[in-house]
Formats: C-alpha cells, sequence, structure tokens
C-alpha cells in the first residue's frame, strides 16, 4: 500500500506490532496480535478464493530451533483460509530434502501444527527449479518451481544476525529461499552458490591453521568433506553446493571459499528481484518476526541466546520498507545481557547486528530499492 509524501515520494505503509503484553488478554498476545496486523492490512485485497498461496519461511536446521514458531504460521494459515485461500507452508531444499522435512517436522513445523500441507517448493532433490533472468551480477538464477508457478505468497520472515550478510530478513528468505542450492544442467552455478562465492568457488584449506575438530565435515548436508587418514581434508567440488557453511563453522579460518561483501549483498537483492518477478503485482505479502533475535542463521547446527529482546511482528506489501522499518526498530536496541553482545562497545546509532558483525548489511535494501522492489520512505501504522 503506497501513498505519495509532499515531495512526490512513494510512501509505504508497515503495520507493526509490539512484543510487549500489557493486559491479561489474547487480543495483546503474539499470536492475537498476528491476527490483528493481518486483519489490519486486508488479506482480501491481494488473494482471492481458491488461490493457492505459498506461505514461504524457513524450516531452520537440526540445533537451530529459533525459526518462525509453527503458531505463527498457523495464524497465516488460519487468515489465509478464512477468505477461501488455499495455503501451503514451503521452503526449498538446504539439506537432502526427506532429512529436511524431517528437520521441519522437529522444529514442529507439520501438516497437523500449521493446518497446511507443508511441502519443498523445489521437489526432494532440490532440482525442480526454473531459470529466471536476475541482473548484472548473477545473470539468470534457478527459483524453486513451486514459488514459480505458484501465483501469490506470504513470506514469513525470523529477523536475525547473519555472519555473511550482517542482517537477514525477508530479502535474504526471498533470494537464498526462493532459489534452489542447484540446477539440474548448470549446478551450483545457477544457484544459492552463485551468491555465496565467485569464479570457481574452490574451497581452501589451511593444514597449519586447521584444528581437526572435523565441524566442517559434520556440517555439510553432501558429505563433500572428508578427512583421509583422519588429517587431511578433501573436498568434492563436484559434488558441493558452495553453501558456505564448512566456511562458518570453522573457527579457526582454516577454510576459506572466495566471495566479496557488497557483491554478495548486492546479489541478494538481485535474487530477491528474480524471484518476485515470477509474480503478479500486489500477489505478494512480509511478515517479519523480531523475535529471538540470534547472531546467526538459522540454517546453522546451533541457536545463540538472542542478541536483541524481541521487538514484534511487522506486516506489510512492501519488501523494501519492511527491511528498512526492521532495521531502524532494531538500532533501538541494547544488547541483551549474557548474549554475543553483551558488554561489547555498541556505537552511538545503537546498529547491534552492525558491531557484531561488521557487514555493511544496508547495502541489501539500498540495492532492493534501486532495482525497484520496493521503497525506503515508510510510515509505521501500530497496532
Ligand atoms: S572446521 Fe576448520 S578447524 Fe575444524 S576440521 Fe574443519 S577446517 Fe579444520
Ligand atoms: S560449501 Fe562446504 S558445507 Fe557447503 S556443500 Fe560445499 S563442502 Fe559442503
Amino acid at each position: 500500500m503506497k501513498e505519495e509524501d509532499i515531495s512526490g515520494k512513494a510512501v509505504s505503509k508497515v503495520y507493526f506490532s509490539s512484543a510487549r503484553a500489557l493486559k491479561w488478554k489474547y487480543d495483546d498476545s503474539m499470536p492475537g496480535k498476528l491476527e490483528r496486523l493481518l486483519r489490519e492490512i486486508g488479506l482480501a485485497n491481494y488473494f482471492s478464493p481458491k488461490e493457492w498461496v505459498a506461505v514461504k519461511t524457513h524450516f531452520g536446521s537440526e540445533g537451530a530451533h529459533r525459526v518462525v514458531r509453527p503458531v505463527f504460521l498457523r495464524k497465516v494459515v488460519e487468515g489465509l483460509k478464512s477468505i477461501g485461500v488455499r495455503p501451503c507452508v514451503v521452503d526449498t531444499v538446504r539439506i537432502k530434502g526427506l532429512d529436511y522435512l524431517d528437520v521441519a517436522n522437529q522444529n514442529g513445523i507439520n501438516h497437523l501444527s500449521v493446518g497446511a500441507p507443508v511441502v519443498l517448493a523445489d521437489g526432494l532433490y532440490g532440482k525442480d527449479n526454473i531459470m529466471v533472468k536476475a541482473g548484472e551480477i548473477l545473470g539468470e538464477i534457478a527459483v524453486a518451481s513451486l514459488i514459480h508457478d505458484i501465483p501469490a505468497m506470504v513470506v514469513c520472515s525470523h529477523v536475525k544476525g547473519h555472519i555473511n550478510s550482517g542482517y537477514a530478513g525477508a530479502i535474504k528468505n526471498v533470494a537464498m529461499g526462493g532459489v534452489s542450492s542447484s540446477h539440474r544442467h548448470c549446478g551450483w552455478k545457477c544457484g544459492r552458490g552463485a551468491m555465496h562465492t565467485i569464479g570457481e568457488g574452490d574451497l581452501v584449506w589451511d593444514s597449519e591453521k586447521c584444528e581437526l575438530c572435523y565441524q566442517c565435515a559434520e556440517v555439510c548436508p553432501l558429505d563433500a568433506i572428508v578427512f583421509e587418514e583422519g588429517d587431511e581434508l578433501v573436498w568434492d567440488g563436484n559434488t558441493c553446493w558452495r553453501c558456505g557453511r564448512c566456511v562458518r563453522v570453522c573457527q579457526s579460518e582454516a577454510i576459506t571459499m572466495p566471495g566479496d561483501d557488497e557483491r554478495f549483498l548486492r546479489s541478494l537483492a538481485e535474487a530477491a528481484k528474480a524471484v518476485l518477478s515470477t509474480f503478479e503485482a500486489n500477489k505478494v505479502l512480509y511478515v517479519n518476526f523480531l523475535t529471538e533475535i540470534q547472531p546467526e542463521c538459522d540454517c546453522m547446527p546451533m541457536a545463540d541466546v538472542p542478541v536483541i529482546q524481541d521487538k514484534g511482528i511487522l506486516v506489510s506489501d512492501d519488501i523494501v520498507a519492511i527491511e528498512q522499518a526492521s532495521i531502524d526498530i532494531l538500532k533501538k536496541s541494547v544488547p541483551l545481557p549474557e548474549s554475543a553482545m553483551a558488554g561489547e562497545n555498541v556505537p552511538s546509532d545503537g546498529d547491534i547486528l552492525l558491531a557484531l558483525h561488521k557487514k555493511d548489511y544496508i547495502i541489501q535494501v539500498v540495492e532492493a530499492e534501486r532495482l525497484g522492489l520496493g521503497a525506503t520512505n515508510y510510515d509505521v501504522v501500530e497496532i
């Protein structure tokens, strides 16, 4: 929903409800507030009876339990069903498909809990995808076929930190989560790996730095890393998706993969544009959950304690506005005690995620606006 300010610049509406519960009433609970937010934006303004709608979330990881909770996904599903829409809850393959459905179930996301089918948008093997024009960095990218074909989507994003993107919200959820890891003909180069790395994306191992903890091998979804004789890392570059997990878990910086922060952040916006280009106007809504704001991505094998207190839920039809509004809210925070940021120096603008990961994460939002995905100019409607 866009209006114009006095200079004629587009202003997008972002609906927000705080996480604070001040009354002993269901209406003041977070599920109750989510119901009200969805009523306020008016789901029927976007979706038609009998239309199929993907509720896009992140299923998490074995060990990373701080995903968007099933109770919230269920509220979105119920809201959609109340206007006659046919929802399904989806994510794309990040580890082998059957294992990933098990992870979803372990994290409480299943048909019974959310009230709709829980499906993999790019098939059990993560290779059901369609190449879509992206932009100057990526060229084309493999968009999950379900997301490509379905007419409408509600993007439910768990806002948190991220070792590579600094901040992870709706743009990252659409970009990484709407794209497959691999394409059946052009492999990782047409998938997420094209964002994570450059060139051939060859993994480099420094045996001097390696402490032989084997975490890199354990976290690899494809068993592309093995240790021969127990102390010699062997990497299978043909199998590897270039997902970068091994690099992220290595605390000794003994393995690296070529990359460039600015390119990565800009490519997120580009991939998000490619995914969203498969929808007609006004067919995608965004729900950002500023809850359990942990330092890292939900695809890691653990979830640390949150660094920022729960802030609330935002809903908008503008992916740029909701990201900017989420970031602006997070910047008014103080680091939580006993968290990764406890006792750390936070700059006067309160940017905890910038201080934590030292990534200029706003690039993804600025680039998304430049690519025409929305406006950083927004009005908050607090309910
Ligand atoms: S995670 Fe790093 S330190 Fe541990 S085995 Fe792998 S390369 Fe070595
Ligand atoms: S980048 Fe690392 S973790 Fe990911 S598939 Fe390749 S070897 Fe495995």
